[in-house]
This record gives C-alpha cells, structure tokens and sequence, in this order.
C-alpha cells in the first residue's frame, strides 16, 4: 500500500487542508429549507448534482468575538459570489440574502460550541433538470467546528497540475468540479511531504494554492496575481488590500513568475479558512523564518474578524442571541 493511500484510510490524521478542519460528522444539516438531522440530507443518484458533480459553493467563517456574540465575516459577499457562481452555470437561485442568512444563523444555532469557531460550507446542489433544462436546485449548509487559533504555518511544493483557463472552466466560478484540480495536487503533494500545493497556470504563471490566494513580498510590498491569471475572486484579499491600507503595507495587484516563488522574502496564502498562513518552504527551497509584512496583515485581520479591533473593512453578519 502506498503512503499516500495510509494517510487516506485514516481520515482522523487529515485536515481538508491548511485551516481547515479535520473531518467530523455533526448531528445538523441544513437541507430543503431547514435543519434537519445529519443521515436526512441525501441527493437522488439521478440528480445532475450527483451525475455530473453540478454545485456551486461558499466557505464561510464564524467567529467568536470579544464581546461573546457570534458573528460571520462578509455574508453578504458570499452571497454575492454565490450567486454569481450559480448565474455563470445556469444555477436558478431561488432564496433572497435574508433567507440565506438566517439559515446561516439556524444551522449555527444548533452547531455552535463555546470553545469552537465554525466553517459552514454552503452548497447549492442540483437536485433536478439536465443540461440546463428543468434545472432547480437545493440549498445546503454543513457546519464544521474550529480550532479558535490562528492556522499554522505550512510546507508546500508547485504542483504539475494547472489551473484550468477561463474558456475550460473559469477559475472565477466557485464549482465543486473546479476542485478536481485541487484534489489532484493535494494527493500529489502529499506523496511529496507537502501540506498544500501552489498551481500554476497555463501560461506557467503562479495562479493560487488548491483553496487559497498566493502573497508574495518582495521588496517591502506584497504581491498577488489578478483573477485573470486563473485565481478565484477572492473576499479576504480584497480585505487585506484595505487593511494594508491602513497599516501602510502596499498590496499590488500583478502576475506572478514561479522563480519569484523560491526568491521572495516571504511567501503566504490568504483565504476565508487559512486567514493569512505563511510558507516555510516551497519544493524543498526554504523560505525566511520571519514574515513580518504577513504576519502584521494576519494578526490584523484575526484583530478585525474576532472584534478585538474592528476594521470598517471587515463587516460581519452577528448572530442574533435570542
Ligand atoms: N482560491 C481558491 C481556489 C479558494 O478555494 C479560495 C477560498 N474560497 C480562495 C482562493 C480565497 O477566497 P476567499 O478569500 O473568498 O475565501
């Protein structure tokens, strides 16, 4: 048996990557309109969901705050790029924000524990139609608890696989099927010692890790690929280009050469689940110890999105206590 498929058996050992949380099955699930027990929530083998893998998708990030409410960070963006999502794949979205907020709210109600954070992963699954015709869908929310600290910095390596062009599989629309591509590099990461994989794109330019934005410092300023390079539209980088603002740390906005990689004073991923989450090494090459632009980005926005610091930048949706 091969390493790679040890680590599989065990799915307690392994994470969904860097941030996110280890495997769990929680009692609750938001499914047809509502919180029902987690065995309740199953999709007919004939839906084009099941058939052809046809989802779109948000991770979404709760968090304690300081004053003891609950809040999610940027719901309303979410929701947006949801929709979005589903509009570029013919996905009828049939609930308003509101109703997409409470069910948040609903489903958190029933999951939330003290000592946890939360990640909700909310999916909209076709559940009927073919190739467009007679499409409805279902929304569904699963909810993850979370360690509150910050993630860990990682060890990572350039995968061979690419990130799929605009006219393939536009890296833009948040689809299951466009994490097949992840998948692949993270199981070849894995055979390699690395817990995350950085994708290039067809041209050979660095696109983004397998469920994150890649930062790259170099000469004082931090640098990322636009989504045209084959980056999804990300919601913390945009924060992070306001809270850079703030705290004088530039964030441009430029394409990215894989040599870049192994040279830049530090190397990070941003994203709802990893924050912002440092990189020690990459294929091996090791990266400077410290990363103090990364780090004064990341401590920031854990400032701003647990309601230590508040940051007009970072709007959250607060769980009504009732
Ligand atoms: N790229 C990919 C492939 C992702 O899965 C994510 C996480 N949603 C991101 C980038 C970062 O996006 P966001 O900041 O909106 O979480």
């Amino acid at each position: 048996m091969s390493d790679v498929a040890k680590v599989d058996a065990d799915p307690t050992k392994w994470s969904t990557g860097p941030g996110a949380p280890r495997l769990q099955k929680p009692d609750w699930v938001f499914f047809a309109g509502e919180v029902r027990p987690w065995e309740d929530a199953v999709l007919h083998v004939s839906a084009e969901a099941v058939v052809r893998g046809l989802n779109v998708f948000e991770g979404l990030k709760g968090y304690w705050q300081e004053d003891g409410r609950f809040g999610f960070v940027h719901l309303e963006r979410h929701y947006a790029r949801l929709c979005r999502s589903a509009s570029l794949l013919y996905i009828p979205i049939t609930f308003s924000y509101d109703e997409f907020e409470s069910a948040c709210f609903d489903l958190t109600k029933a999951l939330y524990q003290p000592e946890k954070d939360l990640y909700i992963r909310a999916t909209l699954f076709v559940v009927e139609g073919h190739y467009g015709e007679g499409t409805k869908s279902d929304l569904v929310l699963t909810g993850y608890l979370q360690e509150k600290e910050p993630p860990e910095p990682i060890v990572t390596g350039v995968s061979t696989w690419r990130r799929a062009p605009d006219l393939a599989m536009p890296p833009r629309i948040k689809t299951g099927a466009n994490y097949q591509v992840a998948r692949l590099a993270r199981i070849e990461g894995r055979s390699r010692g690395y817990e995350d994989m950085i994708l290039l794109n067809e041209s050979g330019r660095v696109a983004e890790s397998t469920g994150a934005c890649v930062l790259v410092v170099r000469d004082g300023r931090v640098h990322t690929p636009p989504s045209s390079e084959g980056v999804l539209e990300s919601i913390t980088l945009d924060v992070l280009c306001e809270l850079g603002d703030s705290l004088g740390i530039d964030v441009v906005v430029r394409p990215i050469e894989r040599s870049e990689l192994y040279i830049a004073d530090e190397v990070g991923l941003t994203g709802t689940l990893v924050e912002v989450t440092s990189i020690l090494s990459i294929d091996d090459r090791p990266l400077p110890e410290e990363t103090p632009l990364l780090s004064g980005l990341g401590n920031r926005y854990r400032d701003a999105v647990k309601g230590v610091d508040p940051h007009p930048a970072v709007e959250l949706a607060m769980v009504p206590t009732d």
